[in-house]
């Protein structure tokens, strides 16, 4: 019997299920999980649990067993998804995209990373020079990204990181040509002790560190040590020297990978930057910091200290410096550290996309440069308190559902319209309603919360929940504890609940106004703008402009990140979508522990529930005829080892019924539907016995 239909290990796929409840799905995934069984499908989907221990079926012998396979035929695995990626891309030169999606830790960059190896192992048979250095240059690419991008910025060691989009280009015979990546970051939004984890303590070389002035004692920097103690992760010496032997085949050159340092380095410090107040003065206690940061930023001393200390305003015609008081000034240090490191880190990817871009394809010459991309990003997220992240995060997976619905339902209609097939109407919710009541212009919550940061004189999170309240009062997916007093689960004044497609969150507005606004004073973008260091000059061009030059107000972190996931989605949009879904067993990184609360949480914000309906109202499967005969005439003696019918629509009619599938098959112009997997399954079964 094939492994895939053997019961021991479960089902399969999750539309096999007898009846879809959320207790039936969960036992299957759990005696999967425990049967060392990760990969599960929904359909063309692939649901994986983080096993948590090293798996040996990522090797040489496992990829040769997908290659060119159709999903059905061998257990599911991530190898299945990205081979009809790419087979669809090679074959019917479709651009094709891999969404994956899942909590902090669930397992999203291994994913990533073992669709890019087996991409990688399955192209340029002909081992040709170039594509091989492409090659090289996109895994390393990776590194770099993985090493910076997930510097921790808050104390629940959450990565600071959320979603990473990256384009593979291939050329007409389907060999890697180039890449691009996107980042989406909440670093301006991130939390606040501002605790960037700097690779160089630990692995930098002495005399590295002491050209930085930085301690080989991680203790010795707040930033590093916040909540008391020291971190150690993907940190450390190896990767250190990792990353660096990365940054310099991709082609970073000396100076920029020194200014790197630098810029890691200028954090530390600036996180033991301490001020205190001598009269009407605020001063910084030690002084000597401020004369370490001056070097290497290749700036004065003293334009340090003054930027530290003071803002510039203009007051109709006068231009004056004005005093911060101490609190002023330890939160524009720590909007300096979590500026420069989110900066720098914008322009090591830029500087990657550079290098990795396609050059010298003419589609004119070689034909049609097709794409896979491949998007690693958080899924819902709920936490016991949930604020402007979370919204955000939760309304870019809004957008990333209304583009299933639009994709996959419509892309099936299409389809069943093509080959004739009656159309069924499929029963799901659009979740329209909710993209809008987020992103809509004037009524949208991110058009209130700008709204609220450009009202005149003190503002404060409570006008914005008032402006919510005003306008939202009546959409049947918000409310809050003014609107709905005594509902239980809005505890405090300032929450306010969104009816989320994957079920209710409650948000608390503190700190939305705060997050939203750009929060680093122009003096900074000044100081580095003038630095010497012409690396660090290019990374803060707007620092170019003068106090009174400076009128525009730059755009809010809200409206950054809508444009930011719009464009996304516009991009994903004319892409055919495959999608992996991750779930993350326990929080002590255990092998053998399910837990069972958390899992079915995740399962039901990652809404796979919905996707199981919707995937069984539908066909799991269609191929064309004489592909479907190819594979499967040995079982029926109507078709072996030839038919004689009229034609290979005809044959297949009479071998579905000759197993007595007739009920759960469509026969189209071209293709035959196959309604459940079952059906498919038990076709594979029967020619395992036979061959
Ligand atoms: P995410 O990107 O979702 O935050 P990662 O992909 O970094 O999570 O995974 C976190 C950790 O879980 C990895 O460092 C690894 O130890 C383990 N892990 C994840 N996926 C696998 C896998 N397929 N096989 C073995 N270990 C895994
Ligand atoms: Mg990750």
């Amino acid at each position: 019997m094939a492994e895939h239909e053997s019961l021991e290990f479960g089902k399969a796929d999750f539309v096999l299920l007898d009846s879809v409840s959320l207790e039936e799905f969960m036992a299957n995934l759990k005696l999967r999980f425990e049967k060392g069984r990760i990969y599960t499908y929904i359909g063309e989907v692939v649901v994986s649990v983080n096993p948590y221990r090293a798996m040996n079926i990522y090797g040489r012998d496992t990829i040769e067993q997908y290659k060119g396979r159709e999903l059905y035929e061998r257990p599911p695995h991530l190898f299945a998804i990205a081979d009809a990626a790419y087979k669809a891309m090679k074959r019917r030169n479709k651009d094709t995209c891999i969404v994956i999606s899942g909590e902090s830790g669930a397992g999203k960059t291994e994913a990533s990373k073992y669709i890019m190896q087996y991409i990688a192992a399955i192209t340029n048979p002909g081992q040709r020079a170039e594509v091989e250095r492409v090659k090289n240059m996109l895994l390393k690419s990776n590194c770099v990204l993985e090493a910076f991008g997930n510097a921790k910025t808050n104390r629940n060691d959450n990565s600071s990181r959320f979603g990473k989009y990256m384009d593979i280009n291939f050329d007409f015979k389907g060999d890697p040509i180039g890449g691009h990546i996107n980042n989406y970051l909440l670093e301006k939004v991130g939390g606040t002790g501002g605790a960037v984890r700097s690779p160089m303590v630990k692995g930098g070389s002495e005399s590295l560190l002491r050209s930085l002035h930085v301690s080989k004692d991680p203790t010795a920097y707040s930033y590093i040590k916040v909540g008391g103690q020291v971190k150690s992760s993907i940190n450390d010496g190896a990767d250190f020297k990792a990353v660096a032997d990365a940054m310099k085949v991709i082609g970073f050159t000396p100076d920029e990978i020194q200014t790197v340092y630098k810029v890691l380095a200028t954090i530390l410090h600036l996180g033991n930057l301490t001020f205190g107040v001598d009269g009407d003065t605020t001063l910084i206690e030690n002084s000597k910091v401020v004369a370490v940061i001056g070097v290497l930023l290749a700036t004065k001393e003293e334009n340090v200290g003054k930027a530290l200390l003071y803002r510039t305003v203009a007051t109709g015609r006068d231009v004056i410096d004005k005093q911060h008081t101490t609190q002023e000034a330890s939160y524009g240090r720590d909007a300096l550290a979590k500026a420069m490191y989110e900066r720098m880190f914008c322009w090591i990817v830029g500087r990657i996309n550079d290098v990795i871009e396609v050059k010298n394809y003419d589609a004119k010459v070689h034909g049609k440069n097709t794409v896979i991309g491949v998007l690693d990003i958080y899924g819902f997220e709920i936490f016991q308190n949930n604020s402007f992240e979370q919204f955000c995060i939760n309304y870019c997976n809004e957008k990333l559902q209304q583009l299933f619905i639009q994709l996959v339902l419509r892309q099936e209609q299409e389809e069943y319209q093509r080959e004739g097939i009656p159309w069924k109407h499929i029963d799901y919710f659009n979740n329209q309603i909710i993209v809008d009541l987020v992103e809509l212009q004037h009524k949208g919550i991110f058009s209130v919360l700008d709204e609220a940061c450009m009202t005149v004189g003190k503002v404060t999170d409570e006008v914005f929940l008032q402006g919510l309240n005003s306008k939202l009062a009546k959409h049947a997916h918000y409310t809050s504890r003014k609107l709905s007093p005594t509902d239980k689960s809005l505890e405090f004044d300032r929450d306010f609940r969104i009816r989320h497609y994957a079920g209710d969150v409650v948000y608390s507005v503190v700190g939305f106004i705060d997050k939203n606004k750009d929060t680093l004073f122009q003096d900074f973008k000044r100081l580095l703008y003038n630095s010497s260091n012409p690396v660090l000059k290019m990374m803060w061009p707007e620092g170019k402009l003068s106090i009174t030059e400076v009128t525009k107000r730059p755009l809010t972190a809200a409206t950054l990140f809508k444009n930011s996931m719009i464009a996304l989605v516009e991009n994903l949009a004319c892409k055919e979508p495959y999608y992996v879904r991750c779930i993350k067993p326990n929080d002590v990184k255990s092998p053998l522990l399910f837990e069972y609360e958390r899992c079915r949480h995740q399962v039901e914000y990652l809404g796979l529930l919905e996707n199981v309906r919707v995937r069984r109202a539908g066909f799991a499967n269609r191929q064309e005829y004489p592909r479907f005969l190819q594979r499967y005439k040995m079982i029926s003696e109507f078709t072996w080892p030839n038919h004689d019918l009229p034609s290979d629509k005809e044959a297949v009619k009479r071998l579905v019924q000759g197993c007595g599938f007739e009920h759960d098959v469509a026969y189209g112009k071209t293709k035959v539907f196959v309604r459940t997997p079952r059906t498919l399954f038990c076709l594979e079964e029967q020619r395992d016995e036979m061959v």
